[in-house]
């Protein structure tokens, strides 16, 4: 009887140790889930560590398929914004909180992010079959286009045969919605990159890699090491080809039509926001580095900028957290 007594005793006490093992390592070495998708036209990548990341990386997933097919996407013709784009009318909360969000970038851009200039990238069609369009094409294209000509009152809004893009915008509203989700829930840490714009959530230091604008998307000339932030790049290298000796890219320029041209090869812009640092990114690489340091310094945001021959321009608050690790890249004076 006594020996029986003492058998249950040691198994409770198994059973009690192992307990408080597993507590200790899941305390220590919480639960790590990545996922990775394509959507938004890009490669999404989930990573989240903490009791929930399993949990929090299929929300995401779904969050994200369902902020581009329900509301972003120009080819799902039932989203939202291809309904507004074909025959406008009420804008719901959120769609009106991105676009007055962006018509603010709008003006204080003076024009250069212009998010309704769908139908002058539609000519040059980087995603599928880029090609120079003919000079009579861009203007006649650009003529419909604009952020100026859309009519918006509350929450209405017309068109009038221009065509809004979220191309420079929407992969930093998915990491808002992204970060919104993870603080609702058990998470330490998470890093979620949508295309070149990626979340840093947690109470933490990252350090990520600038991409090598003329090198593979896993290559990098610099670090940069910061607490929680979303960091989104714009670069020259993400759509481009090549026609009569000339490479021509994505970004273009609202006034012309064509890419941009001022010798930068990418901006990458680091905000509490995903929406201000995706569209501060593609805004600052149009108006150049001057303007572009101002633009980002009046949204509290930092900003590097790369150009063609390899001089690294960076703001105030981020210069000493960079660390150039390709030696053919320099700051400039
Ligand atoms: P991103 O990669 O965030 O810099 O965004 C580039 C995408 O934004 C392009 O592929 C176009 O869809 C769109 N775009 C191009 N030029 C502009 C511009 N000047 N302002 C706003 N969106 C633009
Ligand atoms: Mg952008």
């Amino acid at each position: 009887m006594l020996k029986k007594k003492k058998t249950i005793g040691i198994a409770f006490a198994a059973v009690f140790l192992f307990g408080i093992a597993l507590i200790l390592y899941s305390a220590f070495f919480p639960k790590e889930t990545t996922d990775e998708f394509f959507a938004m036209n890009t490669y999404i990548k989930s990573s989240a560590v903490g009791k929930d990341s399993a949990v929090a990386c299929e929300k995401i997933h779904t969050i994200v398929n369902s902020l581009d097919a329900d509301v972003l996407s120009r080819q799902n013709k039932n989203s939202e914004l291809a309904i507004i784009n074909s025959s406008g009318g009420k804008m719901s909360e959120k769609m009106r909180k991105y676009v007055y969000e962006m018509l603010e970038i709008y003006n204080s851009s003076n024009g250069a992010f212009d998010f309704a200039l769908g139908a002058v990238s539609d000519l040059w069609d980087f995603g599928n079959a880029p090609h120079l369009p003919d000079e009579a094409e861009i203007k006649q294209a650009l003529e419909g286009s604009g952020v100026n000509r859309l009519s918006i009152n509350g929450d209405e809004i017309s068109t009038n045969g221009a065509i809004i893009d979220f191309g420079a915008s929407g992969k930093g509203i998915a990491l808002d919605e992204a970060k919104e989700l993870l603080s609702s829930m058990k998470i330490k840490n998470a890093v979620i990159s949508v295309g070149g714009s990626i979340l840093l959530y947690g109470d933490k230091t990252f350090t990520v890699g600038i991409r090598n604008p003329e090198g593979s998307s896993g290559s990098y000339v610099m670090t940069v090491s910061t607490p929680a932030a979303c960091i989104s790049t714009s670069g020259s290298y993400e759509q481009s080809f090549e026609e009569g000796g000339r490479v021509y890219h994505h970004i273009l320029n609202p006034k012309t039509g064509y890419p941009v041209d001022n010798g930068l090869v990418s901006v990458t812009v680091l905000s509490d926001s995903g929406l201000l640092s995706d569209a501060l990114s593609t805004a600052c690489f149009v108006i150049g580095v001057e303007d572009g340091m101002r633009l980002a310094e009046k949204y509290g945001c930092e900003a590097v900028f790369i150009d063609s021959n390899k001089n690294v321009t960076a703001s105030k608050g981020i210069k000493n957290s960079l660390k150039i690790t390709d030696s053919s890249y320099s700051f400039a004076e």
